[in-house]
């Protein structure tokens, strides 16, 4: 049996969806608060610890201004990501700006708005010199490259990530940023995507701490901080532990003792930049169904599609499924539940055993309050849905209005036609 159960009830999903129709994806305020807390509570032992919440997971400034009343930056890597903080009144350190391939004018912005630029590469450094000159604070993205294991299990390939550099070009980085006037330094990396693991972070920490150490040796420069990124993970899959944050917090505080402080390095402030971990759990996709179809395998068709949730389609992502008011019903049939794009991978389940499921059902497409709408595209003409928020006296407010087909059709800024 599931261990995972909706944050909200059928009746409550009902009412949202006489309000705003379906699909829409929720977000549960009072999970959102916690998992902040308790973030903020594992790394209270550090005396700068800052959450950089990844913007891109939930773009909505709503979300972002709870994250902000919690003690959370941001982290941006794009133009938008830099003017929707704006708008939320995020500046100065409480913005990241951890971009790649960055665009032009993308350093200005982030340096009239304050924020920390994190270098992805040594080449972009008369790039910065350039748009804004040297900032006074930088940071260096970090690619150790090789794999990345944890024990006996690969984690992932850094060797083959776009980003980040090699350590002799971070070292000479630092040296050559030092020269044209910059005083504060840091580091980050992020290694390794969606861990379920008490390990990453602590295993991370020991890697950033070690090449602490070393700058200080080589360089004579002392970071200020150090940027774990993101990367801890969610539990998907019913029978996926869930990572213990107090846990975590304290393999890495166990590291920061052994490594940094006794190399006189015991003021370095450390920073995430979590997506994933803040909010997947804290959203769902609720969806209607509204077809059942008998052919060569059993097809429950919903109103919403790979369009709303794009990580079935994109990586054969698992998202749980619950059919509201049916959580005690048994799971009794194997249904691959389908969107309506003219594309076979538009699944967001395949061969689930599920209740039996009739048209008019509400589904509740779990963890989707990261990287879910976000990803969000507009494939054969498919609309965003609204984004809710629920909060705590299960009272709820609209945070984003659905799209119409005239904000689809609005960049054909032409007389020529008519789209009534
Ligand atoms: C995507 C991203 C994150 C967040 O990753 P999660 O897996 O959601 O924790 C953090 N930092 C950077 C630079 C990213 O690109």
């Amino acid at each position: 049996m599931s261990n995972k159960k909706p944050f909200l009830t059928l009746e409550t999903a009902e009412q949202i969806a006489k309000q705003v129709g379906t699909p829409y994806h929720v977000y549960d305020e009072h999970g959102i608060r916690e998992t902040a807390r308790n973030l903020k509570k594992a790394f209270a032992w550090n005396k700068g610890f800052k959450e950089y919440f990844a913007v891109k997971a939930t773009p909505n400034p709503f979300i972002l201004k709870i994250l902000q009343e919690e003690g959370c930056g941001v982290d941006c890597s794009s133009q938008a990501e830099l003017v929707l903080s704006r708008a939320c009144g995020f500046h100065g350190r409480d913005i990241m700006f951890s971009s790649n391939e960055t665009q032009p004018g993308e350093f200005r912005l982030a340096n009239e708005l304050g924020g920390i630029i994190n270098l992805d590469d040594i080449t972009l450094i008369p790039t910065l010199e350039e748009e804004c000159g040297i900032p006074k604070t930088v940071c260096v993205r970090f690619n150790p490259g090789g794999d990345f294991s944890l024990g006996n299990t690969i984690m992932d390939h850094p060797k083959d990530a776009k980003y980040g550099m090699t350590e002799s070009q971070l070292l000479e980085s630092l040296r050559v940023l030092k020269s044209k006037g910059a005083q504060e330094f840091g580091i980050h990396a992020f290694l390794a995507s969606n861990t379920l693991t008490n390990e990453y972070y602590p295993h991370l920490a020991e890697i950033l701490f070690n090449l602490t150490v070393k700058i200080k040796e080589e360089t004579g420069i002392c970071l200020s901080f150090v940027n774990m990124s993101g990367g801890i993970g969610i539990p998907y899959r019913p029978e996926d532990k869930e990572n213990d944050i107090f846990a975590i917090g304290e393999g890495v505080h166990m590291a920061y003792e052994k490594i940094l402080v006794p190399n006189g390095l015991g003021n370095v402030c450390l920073f995430t930049e979590l997506g994933r971990y803040m909010l997947g759990k804290h959203g769902a996709l609720i969806t209607r169904a509204i077809h059942e179809k008998h052919t060569y395998k059993e097809y429950v068709g919903v109103d919403a599609c790979a369009c709303n949730l794009m990580r079935p389609a994109m990586y054969g992502a698992y998202h749980h499924i619950t059919v509201l008011g049916k959580e005690d019903q048994p799971a009794c049939k194997m249904v691959d539940v389908v969107g309506s794009l003219c594309e076979n991978n538009d699944k967001f389940a395949i061969d689930r055993m599920l209740p039996e499921i009739k048209p008019g059902d509400l589904l509740n497409i779990h963890d989707t309050g990261a990287h879910g709408f976000s990803m969000g595209y507009n494939y054969n003409g498919k609309l965003r849905s609204a984004e809710i928020l629920l909060h705590a006296d299960n009272s709820f407010d609209l945070i984003r209005r659905a799209e119409t087909l005239q904000d689809y059709f609005a960049t054909f800024d032409f007389t020529d036609f008519q789209f009534e």
